[in-house]
């Protein structure tokens, strides 16, 4: 005799299912260009899991992103009589439902390398999956490895991942009348995921292949020159970080389109550099694939002891860019309205926080991961510790803002752009406010508020407390232990290339 669970399973419909979670694209995309091998109609959904969304490290700009790569997806799916389905709610509750409408054989998706959250998320829908005797077919991404203990072969293997034929997805048309009446997005939460602003990067895929054509063909040309300049960074860095992080481009098309323009290319020292770059990307997220409690836990747990002040308001004025730093605070107001700054202005931020206002690093760490238009928690949290100086392997860095400022923005340009207080100051005073009084009496007689702040802590002596414990802790025998064992899983030995 025939099980409940069997007669209902006969007489619903037999689909797969491919969820959409970074990966926000119709091409090179190894779940949707299967779903049509396998020649069985298959739904596409992205869920807003309500757990993910409460939990901290997002913010309205990524649900922003996301909500307009769908719609862009939605708009190239129309004709095939598709559209990737959105839910709000916990993800298990999402696919329960889903088992109950239909008959689901497969779900396709990508390996997530996410934060705590994401695994438990990832576990508790797994087992759904296996009560309903449904099969999670999960893809690597970007050449990152699950439960690796070394890395043997990892260069060889990303070299193999990014080189390898992009698949093009061909859609066939849908004979699914989905219209589902559960689990929608409440009417203010779309509100505020429709109403994206201008002043990040437009999201989608169109939009990232623009951006990489735009990087290949012409703004490559100074990318290594200004890789650190502040302002011109803006323009001559690749700017595909949000793209990849939310999947509107793979890292293998990336990778190959900037390989195929190689006749257009007007500095190859700048394109070497940039795809090294892709590869980092990857070894970052791997080391994040390994553990993901670098998010808020020590990368070398000798580091534990290190001893952090407690100063809420230093922290507020960091976060604000109210620090009287005016490259700290032109960095963070930039970050702050754009969504995006480079490198090394994100590493400064950093070591002010942790070595000048000798802040705990984890008291940070959201609100960047916040503003971050590109927050991609692999490489988020393993950078944020080691520009904290945290890891004991590599060279600690402490920043100096005025010299950054001095080196990076010797005009003041970025400054004046950010910091409207200090507007009217000449190039040579710029970079240290407080030694020229005369700036503060100009603006003494507007009103207070538009008077740029004194710095919150000395000059050079800050630093001395943090770099003390910092080299202190990193001598120390646990310390070298804790490296050597870190060393072994996340250094990879030198491999040939392939090209
Ligand atoms: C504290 C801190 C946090 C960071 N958090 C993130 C993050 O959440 N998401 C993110 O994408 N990048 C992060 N980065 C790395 C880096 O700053 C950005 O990737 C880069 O500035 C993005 O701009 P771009 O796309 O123009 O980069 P490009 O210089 O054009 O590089 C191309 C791509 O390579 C990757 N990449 C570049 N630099 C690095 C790097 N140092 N480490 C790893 N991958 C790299 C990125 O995917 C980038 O899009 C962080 C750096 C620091 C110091």
């Amino acid at each position: 005799m025939k099980s409940v669970e069997e007669i209902k399973r006969a007489v619903k419909k037999k689909i797969n299912i491919v969820w959409i979670k970074r990966d926000i694209r119709t091409q090179d995309h190894e779940p949707l260009y299967y779903a049509e091998t396998l020649n069985e109609d298959y739904l596409i959904i992205y869920i807003y899991d309500t757990e993910l969304l409460c939990y901290g490290d997002l913010s309205l700009r990524h649900h922003q992103f996301v909500y307009s790569s769908i719609s862009d997806v939605n708009e190239k799916l129309k004709k095939y009589k598709r559209s990737i389905n959105i839910f709000y709610d916990l993800s298990k509750n999402i696919f329960r439902y889903l088992a109950d409408l239909y008959d689901i054989k497969n779900v396709l998706s990508y390996k997530e390398t996410g934060i705590r959250a994401s695994w438990n998320r990832d576990n508790s829908v797994q087992r759904i999956f296996n009560s309903k005797n449904i099969n999670w077919i999960q893809f690597d991404k970007q050449g990152v490895k699950r439960g690796i203990k070394s890395r043997d072969g990892w260069d060889k293997n990303w070299y193999y991942y990014v080189n390898q034929e992009i698949k093009q997805t061909t859609f066939s048309v849908s004979n699914l009348s989905n219209k589902f009446e559960k689990f929608l997005l409440p009417t203010n939460f779309r509100n505020q995921i429709a109403n994206y602003s201008n002043s990040f990067l437009k999201a989608g895929e169109n939009e990232a292949h623009k951006v990489l054509e735009s990087f290949a063909f012409e703004r490559h040309l100074n990318y290594s020159k200004y890789i650190s300049k502040p302002l011109k960074s803006h323009k001559s860095c690749s700017r595909l970080s949000p793209y990849l992080a939310w999947g509107n481009i793979s890292v293998r098309q990336a990778y190959q389109q900037i390989k195929k323009t190689d006749s257009n290319i007007k500095n190859k020292r700048s394109i070497n550099a940039f795809t090294a770059r892709l590869k980092w990307r990857s070894h970052f997220i791997q080391k994040f694939e390994s553990d993901c409690d670098y998010e808020n836990k020590f990368i070398n747990r000798a580091y534990e002891n290190i001893k952090f002040d407690e100063n809420t308001s230093f922290l507020q004025q960091w976060k604000e860019g109210l620090t009287g730093y005016p490259l700290v605070d032109a960095t963070m107001r930039c970050l702050i309205e754009t969504g995006w700054i480079n490198f090394r202005m994100r590493a400064m931020l950093v070591s002010f926080l942790c070595h000048h206002l000798n802040q705990d690093w984890r008291n940070g760490i959201y609100h960047m991961s916040n503003m971050f238009l590109d927050y991609e928690p692999g490489i988020h949290y393993t950078q944020f510790q080691m520009q904290a100086g945290l890891t004991g392997f590599n060279t600690i860095r402490i920043y100096n803002p005025i010299k950054q400022s001095i080196e990076h923005d010797s005009l003041g340009e970025f400054i004046k752009k950010w910091v409207p207080e200090l507007r009217d100051m000449n190039s040579s005073e710029i970079h240290e406010p407080w030694l020229h009084n005369k700036c503060y009496s100009l603006f003494d007689n507007i009103d207070n508020s538009s008077k740029y702040n004194d710095p919150i802590v000395p000059p050079v002596k800050s630093v001395v407390k943090s770099r003390q414990q910092l080299w202190s802790i990193k001598k120390n025998k646990f310390a070298k232990s804790e490296s050597k064992r870190l060393m072994a899983l996340h250094v990879r030995k030198r491999t040939t290339r392939l090209k």
